[in-house]
């Protein structure tokens, strides 16, 4: 074992009823009297460099404090920035191939977490395009359902509240299939809406269009008139394929 000099201590030897019991040494440190393989330690390549050495063999030195107050050289692997890593590489203090995989590692885990904070952000944009959607569209459920609610405790004829609901539940059940359709669009995230927000009635087909204005207008025209219109009577039907739609 080469002699460190500057680190060299005298080792007294611990007594134990007047006998000594194991090798020991004093740290100057935390003051206890320890066994003396705790005061050596392996230079790393550089040091060992810096004392004269090759670097190639690991050399043991004997140190003035104990390891647990000797100072700890340099902070595990993973707490080491990639230019500090590639450093100690470059020095023989840490294996070349372990120090390439941990910075690859990190890039590759960097930009796993790129593309995925940039796919997220892309799913969030498209799933507020159907919220604005669906707010739209419920905005019409809301009116058409209060509508029904008026009609059931409406004391006009029966014959006219019968039309009111008949409209109102055929229309809402457009809606709500319409409902679920957007809800769908807007969990899965993939695909943007075709249409703008406002322009939600676009995915109402030219049939089902067909059944709620044919609803709307079995009502007698002096009552649908004090009626607030549902929003296909108000927007008319465009060309087919805007029409074309949901799934
Ligand atoms: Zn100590």
């Amino acid at each position: 074992m080469p002699n460190d000099t500057e680190n060299w201590v005298e080792r007294p030897l611990t007594m134990h009823e007047g006998r000594p019991l194991y090798p020991a040494a004093l740290c100057p440190a935390c003051r206890q009297v320890r066994p003396t393989h705790l005061f050596r330690r392996y230079l790393t390549p550089s040091e060992a460099r810096a004392h004269g050495y090759s670097g190639h063999r690991r050399v043991e030195v004997e140190t003035a404090k104990c390891k647990d107050c000797n100072f700890k050289r340099g902070k595990p692997l993973d707490r080491l920035t990639n230019v500090e890593l590639r450093k100690q590489a470059q020095l023989g203090d840490i294996n070349v191939f372990v120090a390439e995989t941990i910075i690859k590692r990190r890039e590759q885990a960097a930009r796993r977490e790129m593309a995925a904070g940039a796919r997220k952000a892309h799913e969030g944009r498209i799933m507020r395009l159907w919220e604005a959607l669906l707010s739209h569209l419920d905005a019409e459920v809301q009116g058409v359902y209060q509508q029904q609610k008026y009609a059931r405790r409406s004391k006009r004829e029966a014959e006219v509240n019968a039309a009111v609901i008949d409209f109102c539940t055929t229309y809402l059940a457009v809606l709500r299939k319409l409902r679920s359709a957007f809800y769908v669009n807007k969990r899965r995230a993939q695909q943007k809406p075709e249409h703008a927000a406002s322009d939600w009635h676009a995915y109402i087909t030219p049939d089902e269009r067909t059944v709620a204005m044919n609803a709307w207008h079995a009502i007698p025209y002096a009552v649908r008139e004090q009626m607030r219109p549902p929003v296909i009577a108000t927007t008319h039907t465009t060309t087919p394929e805007t029409n074309s739609g949901y799934e």
